[in-house]
C-alpha cells in the first residue's frame, strides 16, 4: 500500500470539519426551501398570488440563535470548538445549542479524512468526498423529514456517470446499468408492496438514491448494498417495534440505511464481494 502523505490526510480532514458545518445548514434549511416553494406553487396553482415571504436559501438569512436573533459570528461558527468554547449554549442568550452540531462536522471530517488515506492523493479521494457529503446530508434530511430532496439525489446520479466516464470507481458500462437497475429494483419491490399490502414501503427518492448509488459505483455493487442496508434496517426496524408499542406504524426511512449501505460498499465493496466469490468457490 502506498503512503498516502499526512499533510493530505490533514488538509481533507480540515476542509471535512467546514464542509460539515455547511451540510448542517443545508440539512435545516433544504427541507424549509422545498417546502416554500411547495406553497408557492400550489398558490398558483389555486390562481392565488404567491406568500410574500422574506429571501430564505443556504446563504441568506445569516445564521442566527433561534431563541433570542443573537447573530453568530464567526469566531463562534468553527467547526466543533466552537461548540466546545461555548459549552453548548449560545452566547447571547445561554439556550443549548443541539449536540447534533459538532457531530454532524465531527462526522463529517473524519469520513473524509478517512476517505483521503483509503483512497489517497488523486482524483478518487475527491470524487469519494463529493459521494460521501450528499449521502450525509440525505441521511440526516431524511431521519428528520422522511425526504430525500432531488436536489441532492439527481444531480448525485449524473455525477456518478460523469466521474465513472474515466473509470474511477467502475466502467461507464457498469455504472450506466447500476443507475438503471438500482431505481428498478427498488420500484419493484414498491408496487409488489402496494398491489399486495395496499401500503406505501418507501418513497421515490430511495429509488432515486439507490440509482445514484449504482451510477457510483457499478450494477455489481447492488446486491451488496441492498442486502447490507436491508440488514440493518431489519435490525433497527425490529428493535423500534420491540422497544415502542406503536413502532409498526412509525415510519422509518430508508434512505440513511441505503446511504450507509453505499459507504461500505464504497470503501470496502470490493474486497467484500471478492471474499463472498471465493467463498462459493470454494469446494
Ligand atoms: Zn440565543
Amino acid at each position: 500500500m502506498q503512503a498516502v502523505p499526512a499533510a493530505f490526510i490533514g488538509v481533507v480532514l480540515f476542509v471535512g470539519l467546514m464542509v460539515g458545518s455547511f451540510l448542517n445548514v443545508v440539512i435545516h434549511r433544504l427541507p424549509i426551501m422545498l417546502q416554500r416553494e411547495w406553497h408557492a406553487q400550489c398558490a398558483e396553482l389555486r390562481g392565488e398570488s404567491p406568500p410574500d415571504t422574506p429571501r430564505y436559501n443556504l446563504v441568506i438569512p445569516r445564521s442566527a440563535c433561534p431563541q433570542c436573533n443573537h447573530a453568530i459570528g464567526a469566531l463562534e461558527n468553527i467547526p466543533v470548538l466552537s461548540y466546545l468554547w461555548l459549552r453548548g449554549k449560545c452566547k447571547g442568550c445561554g439556550t443549548r445549542i443541539s449536540p447534533r452540531y459538532p457531530v454532524v462536522e465531527t462526522i463529517t471530517g473524519v469520513l473524509s479524512a478517512y476517505a483521503a488515506w483509503h483512497f489517497g492523493f488523486g482524483f478518487a479521494a475527491c470524487a469519494a468526498l463529493a459521494l460521501i457529503w450528499a449521502l450525509l446530508a440525505l441521511t440526516a434530511i431524511d431521519f428528520d423529514t422522511q425526504l430525500l430532496p432531488d436536489d441532492i439525489t439527481l444531480p448525485l446520479l449524473w455525477l456518478g456517470l460523469l466521474v465513472n466516464m474515466f473509470g474511477t470507481f467502475t466502467t461507464l458500462h457498469s455504472a450506466v446499468l447500476g443507475a438503471i437497475f438500482g431505481y428498478l429494483v427498488l420500484w419493484s419491490v414498491y408496487w409488489l408492496f402496494k398491489l399486495i399490502t395496499g401500503k406505501e414501503g418507501m418513497g421515490y427518492g430511495d429509488f432515486k438514491l439507490l440509482a445514484a448509488l449504482g451510477a457510483w459505483m457499478g450494477w455489481q455493487m447492488l446486491p451488496l448494498i441492498i442486502l447490507l442496508s436491508s440488514l440493518v434496517g431489519a435490525v433497527v426496524g425490529i428493535a423500534l417495534i420491540v422497544l415502542t408499542k406503536q413502532g409498526r406504524n412509525i415510519p422509518i426511512p430508508f434512505g440513511p440505511y441505503l446511504a450507509g449501505g453505499g459507504l461500505i460498499a464504497l470503501f470496502w465493496g470490493v474486497s467484500l464481494t471478492q471474499s463472498y466469490l471465493q467463498l462459493l468457490a470454494a469446494p
